[in-house]
């Protein structure tokens, strides 16, 4: 059977009756990534437009966002020095440890929400501990580090965490140690 679904296309005001999702400003969460340093705001190369920024831009990005109508960040950390097990994130030290407090006393505010992932810390790219003689992360291994990573970003005062690393039983991981 035909379904005519120009008909109610047919004008603004009439999409505007019949849209089912309405997109608005509260909506956006921003992405920030940020790394060491003062005064650092560079594009990134692949992503006109977006930039690797010192927190010190950071807190300026943030006055400039709720001037928008944003609230909600998504914090990315890009850390000085990388390791197998990712270190820096497992340090309240470390890169996204020190931007979550710093942005929370300059805009308490800010609802702010962590990438949990290991992909950025690790010398060798991947998402948490490798099986060297399995050729494969170490999905347990990992769930441990990524409960402490979780409680680190938790003190520091992160409202949300956004888990993107994959590993099996992750959530109720993350849920058993931030209860
Ligand atoms: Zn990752």
């Amino acid at each position: 059977m035909f379904q005519r679904f120009r008909r109610t296309r047919l004008n603004k005001h009439l999409r505007s009756l019949v849209r089912e999702t309405q997109v608005n400003v509260e909506d956006f969460i921003y992405p920030l990534f940020i790394r060491s340093g003062e005064g650092i705001k560079t594009e990134v190369a692949s992503m006109p437009g977006v930039f690797q920024m010192s927190i010190d831009e950071v807190l300026k990005e943030c006055e400039e966002l709720k001037s928008l109508g944003i609230y909600s960040i998504l914090l990315f950390g890009i850390p000085d020095t990388k390791d197998s097990i990712g270190s820096d994130a497992l340090c309240e030290h470390g890169i996204i440890a020190s931007s979550i407090r710093a942005i929370k006393e300059a805009h308490p505010d800010m609802f702010v929400v962590t990438d949990l992932c290991f992909c950025e810390y690790t010398d060798h790219g991947h998402c948490g501990i490798i099986d060297e003689a399995k050729e494969t992360v170490n999905n347990d291994a990992t769930l441990e580090i990524s409960g402490e990573q979780a409680l680190i970003h938790a003190k520091a005062g992160a409202d949300m965490i956004a888990p993107s690393g994959m590993m099996d039983g992750i959530i109720e991981r993350l849920r058993l140690t931030l209860r």
